[in-house]
């Protein structure tokens, strides 16, 4: 991103985002302490508990941005702690190979965990919710009947043993801080992804799918990555497990303990590291204070998911969330700045026009658009209007590359748009907002906005994790951005809100905004006025007419005669799919077919 925009960020924005982190980050703090004085206090018994806990957090944290950010349910996800287990006591035992060391063997149980994690998770790419769910489940059997199978070298039924890792970490009391350091370890990661572009790109394609491919974001890669992740920390689990265990045999990887990583994130609540860290400590100690009721876990684990799904959705992370309790201000007036926008969207690049030329495409029967040329400019808005299912939606959806016409081309500067997945339109700067706004309700107004920049991060996947300096950079250069769009569609003051609290009319801006961190070539924008108050439209007039005074093409697909006869360069008039007429504001005013069957006279 060009560095203009870094440069006038809106003063405020730096204390909200320090004194966010710090509060965000006291709790984990306060864990740490906690979690380190413990064998001071705790006592043997419940000292080995809580390296139970820990060893099923490195599994959850990692399921956590494949459950909890991704909204994948992957609900077998005990194969993995399986394959680890097994993995490690295997090579330590040396049935298989030469015994290995136990942080080879664990090293390597991490590498074939990331490629199972992989090829447990491809599915997901094709299947929906519960068909996915099946799948993960399949791979768990298919796990488990082959430990039991494979007997020369896991010992089938028998078992084998668990790995001891050596000084300092063989007693009890090392091998509880060696857990210990590997959950801080991933809290710490998983906390660094969840407030990078990757964690907030995983959240939108959890709640906002069609947005997020407007935003370029690439489903299968960004998954891929995620598995590879999960698949690794899940496997080091099982080490960690196998040791803990000190005999394992394909009994002890039940399908509870598979519901029981997936529900502490239910629990603990969808996008939090927090709540799910807090949901597997309470399904881990639970037990304990209920020993009698142990024969009673899955019913409990039911009743408790069922609690959880009705009384509170948000889980435990929505109970801790008091800074969202805080009532919004009532009065709000959304007042846009359009002098901020040559600040956000730099020097305008002569990017040529975007043409339709006779694109038709039909659903079955219907020619939701037949025959169209439309011809977008830099700097200009262009209006298209026409009665409810007359095609706007659509031409709106060929542009943006969610539909592929079945005739015709789509050009930009004369070059013909070449039909690629649906994220590659905001490479080349085409951004779009939708009918209906779609947006990560349970994500800040901020965070909403940065999803809209999440193309133009430069750092890796692994360098967030690390945290590393260009992982930093992106952060201050998108969240700065972010707050820019925000000041200029007018919402800079709502941006800590979650998202889901705004009006219908604030959500309208904020898909602008987010739109706006593409730094647009072209906007095309689908009923913005629909909702909003008189007052309002006159101000989203102004402020699109800015947008494109910024060298942007616009291109506006309303209803209401005032914004698009106030705004419009040109306009085309949709009928059926096809054009009715096309021309100047007063071409169309006084255009007599249109007037009759359009305009009402
Ligand atoms: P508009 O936005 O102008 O109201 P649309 O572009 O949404 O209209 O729809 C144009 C026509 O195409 C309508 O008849 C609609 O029912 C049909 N249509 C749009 N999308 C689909 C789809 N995904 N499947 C089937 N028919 C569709
Ligand atoms: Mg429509």
């Amino acid at each position: 991103m060009d560095m203009p925009a870094a440069q006038s960020r809106p003063s405020g924005s730096d204390a909200l985002g320090s004194v966010g982190t710090i509060g965000a980050a006291l709790p984990f703090l306060g864990l740490l302490i906690i979690g380190v004085a413990f064998p001071l206090f705790g006592g043997a018994y419940w000292s080995l508990i809580a390296t139970r806990a820990y060893v099923y957090w490195v599994l959850v944290s990692g399921l956590n941005l494949v459950v909890g950010f991704a909204g994948q349910i992957a609900i077998g996800w005990v194969a993995l702690l399986t394959l680890g287990a097994y993995t490690t006591s295997v090579l330590v035992a040396g049935t298989a190979t030469p015994a290995l060391p136990p942080y080879l063997a664990l090293a390597i149980a991490a590498g074939a965990g990331a490629v199972f994690g992989l090829i447990i998770g491809l599915p997901a790419l094709r299947l929906r919710t519960f068909y996915f769910a099946i799948t993960t489940l399949g791979f768990a059997t298919i796990l488990t009947q082959v430990a039991l199978a494979w007997q020369s070298v896991t010992g089938g039924g028998v078992g084998v043993a668990g790995p001891i890792f050596p000084e300092p970490f063989s007693s009890p009391t090392g091998f509880y801080y060696f857990c210990f350091g590997l959950a801080a370890v991933c809290t710490w990661m998983t906390a660094n992804i969840a407030a990078s572009r990757f964690g907030r790109a995983l959240t939108a394609i959890r709640d906002a799918e069609v947005a997020a491919e407007a935003c370029g974001i690439a489903k299968p890669a960004l998954l891929g990555m995620v598995f590879l992740f999960s698949g690794a920390v899940a496997a080091i689990a099982g080490g960690l497990f196998a040791s803990l265990q000190s005999y394992i045999t394909p009994d002890a990887f039940t399908l509870d303990l598979s519901v029981l990583f997936f529900i502490a994130i239910l629990i603990g609540g969808r996008g939090s590291i927090l709540g799910p860290l807090l949901g597997t400590i309470l399904l881990t100690v639970l037990p304990e204070f209920a020993a009698p009721l142990v024969a009673w876990s899955t019913f409990l684990y039911a009743a408790l998911l069922l609690v959880i799904v009705l009384a509170m959705p948000g889980g435990i992370a929505e109970i801790l969330d008091f800074k969202n309790r805080r009532p919004l201000e009532s009065h709000r007036a959304i007042v846009p700045r359009p002098d901020l926008l040559p600040h956000l969207l730099g020097v305008p690049t002569d990017a040529g026009a975007l043409a339709l030329e006779q694109v038709t495409l039909s659903f079955g029967g219907v020619r939701a658009i037949d025959g169209l040329d439309l011809e977008i400019r830099p700097g200009q808005v262009h209006g298209l209007i026409g009665p409810n299912g007359s095609g706007k939606t659509t031409t709106l959806n060929v542009i943006s590359g969610y539909y592929v016409q079945q005739r015709g081309t789509v050009r930009l500067n004369g070059m013909a748009l070449p039909v690629l997945a649906r994220n590659a339109r905001a490479q080349m700067r085409i951004a779009r907002t939708f009918q209906t706004p779609r947006i990560v309700g349970s994500a800040s107004v901020l965070e909403n906005v940065m999803i809209g920049g999440t193309i133009d991060g430069k750092g890796t996947f692994v360098e967030s994790l690390l945290s590393l300096p260009r992982h930093r950079r992106d952060e201050a250069m998108l969240r700065a951005t972010a707050m820019l769009a925000l000041a200029a569609v007018g919402l800079e003051r709502l941006a800590p809100a979650r998202a889901d609290r705004l009006q219908h009319s604030e959500l309208r801006f904020i898909e602008i905004a987010r739109a706006l961190m593409l730094r647009p070539a072209y906007l095309l924008l689908d009923e913005p006025a629909a909702g909003l108050s008189p007052e309002e439209i006159k101000r989203l007039g102004v402020l699109l007419l800015a947008i494109a005074r910024a060298g942007t093409g616009v291109l506006v697909v309303e209803h209401h005669p005032d914004l698009i006869f106030d705004i419009c360069h040109h306009i085309t008039v949709l009928n059926l799919g096809k054009k009715l007429a096309a021309g100047t504001p007063a071409e169309i005013r006084s255009h007599r077919e249109v007037v009759n069957a359009y305009l009402g006279g």
